[in-house]
């Protein structure tokens, strides 16, 4: 479940974010964004910094 009241405007600092790898919820290459629920690819460089965006939409794959 989403909770859509994530403070825009408090973004915690990236660095802080650098420091704490998603261990947790990371399995093999890839994780479940707890964002916006979307499969993020750890092997992708675009997915993962799209990801660690605070209150972002899921990733739109045009071909
Ligand atoms: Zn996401």
């Amino acid at each position: 479940m989403l909770n859509q009241t994530v403070p825009m405007d408090n973004n915690p600092p990236a660095v802080a974010a650098r420091r704490r790898p998603p261990a947790l919820r990371q399995c093999c290459d890839s994780y479940v964004c707890p964002v916006c629920d979307q499969v993020v690819e750890l092997t992708d460089f675009r997915q993962v910094v799209w990801h660690q965006k605070p209150g972002h939409k899921p990733m739109e794959f045009d071909d």
